[in-house]
């Protein structure tokens, strides 16, 4: 037994408590002065572990000379980091209008905006909504995999880009309204649309990855929130309540319903569990158009148009905040936060109505179907 005086330092390893006097030497170029190990053995035995500690710090370097919009007032702890070039998709693959309109306009939804007219598709568009809805899950599965601690928002977007393109789809925000990236990733107090870049994921944040693909004149959409590392109690359960806000929006899915209806089911449930549901962003219908009729608020009262029908393609997509349901766009004119800077929790589904209520498009095939969240 040694007992470690109080000017020595104690080893790092955890639970060697020997006192320590050797100092890493990366740390120590890097200005961070608390790193100290017992022995040789020690350093050694932590390195896969310590050597993050020097991620870190050379990132926040590098980092801390990215100030894009200087003065402006962040609500929260996330600040951007700088983006790589936008990815190419090979020629062959089929692309929506807006891919190569230069400012990314979707003239083709443009042509119906206004209009609350809700497509039945045919049999068809059906078949052509649930291949394209099965790849969309896929890509999502794929982030989900690659999602963890130290991995960046910038190589989870590449692997999706890389998945999409693998099963011959187009990956759809890409140039969509000049979105420069091909998924959203958001982060923690981000609701929705966080452009992937360079900031690698820290443990306990909250990841949501949007994924939607264009495949074959169609599009599927999907999305979920991760887990990254150990995340709170309080986190946990902001991510559940969403889930199951989402579920439960889904049970009432059947013809005859009213779209109105949904933002009652969902702010019912999570009002009761002391959140809030944010009011700018809508689910929406999705077929040929990312974006059309109808319009699926997540808040109760809404004045939403229209009566489900079978053959009807939408999204149900609650984005559920800790505090205020208030939100703010950063100076990128994409990235949504809450302007109480708490944290945000998202989950979407591609539905069809069916004769006798709905089918899930995008549901995970493997586990039940249940998210990746409760894997862990
Ligand atoms: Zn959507
Ligand atoms: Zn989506």
């Amino acid at each position: 037994m040694s007992i470690v005086l109080s000017e020595d330092r104690c080893c790092l390893t955890t639970d060697c408590h020997k006192a320590a006097r050797l100092q890493c030497p990366t740390c120590i170029k890097l200005g961070i002065n608390d790193s100290y190990f017992c022995s040789q053995e020690c350093f050694k035995g932590n390195w896969e572990i310590h050597k993050q500690v020097h991620k870190k710090a050379r990132n926040d370097k590098q980092n801390t000379e990215y100030i894009p919009w200087p003065g402006f007032q962040f609500t929260g702890k996330l600040r951007p980091f700088p983006k790589t070039p936008k990815r190419e998709v090979p020629d062959l693959i089929q692309r929506p209008d807006y891919a190569d309109h230069k400012k990314g306009w979707p003239l083709s939804e443009q042509a119906v905006k206004g209009s609350s007219h809700i497509k039945v598709l045919d049999d068809d568009e059906i078949e052509g909504m649930k291949v394209v809805c099965k790849l969309a899950r896929e890509v999502l599965d794929v982030a989900a995999d690659a999602a963890g601690v130290g991995v960046t928002t910038d190589e989870i977007d590449r692997l999706v880009h890389e998945a999409s393109i693998e099963r011959e789809c187009y990956p759809s925000p890409l140039n969509y309204y000049g979105f420069p990236k091909s998924c959203c990733t958001s982060v923690n107090e981000v609701i929705c649309h966080g452009i992937p870049d360079a900031r690698p994921l820290e443990d306990g944040d909250l990841l949501n990855v949007d994924v939607t693909v264009y495949h074959r004149g169609f599009h599927g959409d999907l999305n979920e929130t991760f887990l990254i590392g150990n995340v709170d109690e309080e986190g946990r359960r902001l991510v559940q309540v969403t889930h199951e806000s989402l579920m439960k929006a889904i049970e009432i899915v059947k013809p005859g319903v009213k779209y109105r209806e949904i933002g009652n089911v969902i702010q019912k449930h999570v009002q009761a569990h002391g959140f809030s549901v944010v009011r700018s962003f809508c689910g929406h219908g999705i077929h040929r158009l990312f974006h059309t009729a109808p319009s699926v608020p997540h808040y109760s009262k809404n004045k939403a148009v229209g009566i489900m029908k079978a053959g009807h393609c939408f999204t149900i997509e609650p984005m559920i905040s800790e505090g205020t349901w208030r939100d703010l766009l950063w100076p990128d004119d994409w990235t949504a936060v809450t302007q109480d800077g708490k944290r945000s929790a998202q989950f979407e589904q591609t539905l069809l109505v069916t004769d006798s209520g709905c089918e899930i498009l995008t549901q995970r095939r493997e586990k039940g179907g249940q998210p990746h969240f409760m894997d862990k």
